[in-house]
């Protein structure tokens, strides 16, 4: 059996390891001629460490990430509505990572390199597939025009938000669709605050800022930090105003008065945020839940098959399940259109699920919930949401999407989500 990927990014590395460890062969065609180390910071939640642990790379994360201990969800005022330890604090047997995104793909790269080599072929756009009585063809596209055919018993399309796979079955699809949000995101060397594994979350929705530490610094006491924060434009649903690109610069006047109504006394956000060399801006999107990912011989997978807002910090470890999930059913199912089948009765219904409360702010929208019943500070949260309510919202969230302390335990993550 031989399998081809689309797309290198977190998704389809996580699968070419994944498939290697099931002893099926692979190769992966990625569209840019080099993998520059874009964008910043995402979160690896435990049950996306527990299958990065099942594929041998840990050590290598720990190299390059920072292992978060604490989260807090705050208004904001900065006034906490929920606290808790998070990774081997809150007795996971796996830790929780915060990373560079660019770093994650190097440790991933640099594992296909050793134990696929020249399995990788940068610089070659995904056009066409086609499938034939005993497997595929598939045609890609060099940046000189030259064309590139391969064979193989399958394809996966790992190719992100502007998936061309996707498009080959939904043409008619059109842009991603817009939250109404704009996202801004960057990081910079910054002082360590509070225990130096901390994530913070101050703000609903419509007015948010999140920081955290993902990388050592240059020097002791210093971390690398990444930030992001959100504010509302328009209603969602419409059009992107902008392609949601990763290069996208940003300038400083765009968000320094949008940061005064944050009180994080930790950490000074304006500082902060002067202090970053480079940042960006992106419409936060998603697209429609889809009804298949799978078509004979070729599914899709990670944000090709369901890219969800970033509130819940799962896009990257839903893409890292996808992959546990599929090498899996290609492993024991001899017939792949029936492997591909059984991948998505087991993942599209929780995934379509997990983008949906995305859409609310996932177990973030117990910010939102406190917000909007105490806009002004609060004296008695248990008053205003009580502690059931809230737990209710954030753990709910952890069993959907699978990284439940007992979920993590049992291995049952990828697939057993359902919270009713
Ligand atoms: C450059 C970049 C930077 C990002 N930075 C962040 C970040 O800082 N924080 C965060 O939370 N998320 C980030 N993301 C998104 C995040 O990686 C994904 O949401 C998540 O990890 C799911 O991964 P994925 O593999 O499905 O998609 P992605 O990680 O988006 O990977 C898709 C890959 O497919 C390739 N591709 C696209 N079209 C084609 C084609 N026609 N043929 C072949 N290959 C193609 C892309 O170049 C990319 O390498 C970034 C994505 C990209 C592409």
């Amino acid at each position: 059996m031989k399998v081809i990927i689309v797309g290198a990014g977190i998704g389809g590395l996580s699968t070419a390891l994944a498939l290697h460890r099931q002893g099926v062969d692979c190769e992966i065609y990625e569209k840019v001629p080099t993998l520059l180390q874009q964008g910043v910071g995402l979160m690896l939640l435990p049950h996306a460490s527990k299958v990065m642990e099942e594929l041998g790379v840990l050590p290598a994360l720990d190299e390059v990430g920072v292992r978060i201990e604490h989260t807090y969800f705050r208004t904001r005022h900065g006034q906490n509505v929920w606290d808790e330890p998070r990774g081997l604090a809150a007795g996971y047997d796996v830790p929780q990572f915060a990373l560079h995104r660019g770093y994650l793909q190097r440790v991933l790269v640099d594992a296909v390199e050793e134990r696929l080599p020249g399995a990788l072929h940068l610089d070659a756009a995904f056009e066409n597939v086609e499938e034939t009585a005993d497997g595929v063809v598939a045609q890609f596209r060099r940046a000189d025009g030259s064309i590139i055919k391969a064979n193989a018993d399958a394809l996966i399309g790992a190719d992100g938000i502007h998936s061309a796979v996707r498009h080959h079955f939904y043409p008619e699809e059109g842009t991603p669709r817009w939250s109404g949000l704009m996202l801004w995101r960057g990081s910079a060397e910054w002082p360590t605050f509070l225990d130096g594994r901390t994530y913070l979350n101050t703000g609903g929705m419509d007015a948010k800022f999140v920081c955290y530490p993902m990388a050592s610094g240059s020097k002791p006491g210093i971390q690398l930090t990444n930030w992001a924060t959100v504010v509302r434009r328009a209603e969602p649903g419409g059009p992107p105003p902008a392609r949601e690109e990763w290069d996208r610069q940003a300038r400083l006047a765009d968000v320094q008065e949008l940061l005064k109504v944050f009180t994080i006394p930790e950490v000074d956000i304006e500082a902060l945020v002067a202090a970053t060399p480079m940042f960006w801006e992106f419409p936060m999107c998603d697209r429609d839940p889809l009804p298949r990912w799978s078509f004979g011989r070729v599914t899709l997978m990670g944000d090709a098959a369901h890219s969800m807002y970033p509130f819940g910090a799962n896009g990257a470890a839903q893409a890292i399940l996808d992959s546990k999930v599929l090498s899996e059913w290609l492993s024991k199912e001899s017939s792949v259109a029936k492997a591909f089948k059984g991948y998505e009765n087991e993942r599209l219904p929780i995934v379509n699920e997990i983008v949906a409360t995305n859409r609310s702010g996932g177990p973030e929208h117990v910010i939102n919930a406190v917000e909007k019943l105490s806009p002004e500070p609060f004296n008695d949260l248990e008053a205003i949401l009580p502690f059931a309510e809230r737990k209710a919202i954030v753990h709910g969230y952890a069993k959907l999407a699978g990284f439940s302390n007992e979920q993590v335990a049992a291995g049952s993550s990828s697939g057993s989500g359902k919270t009713h």
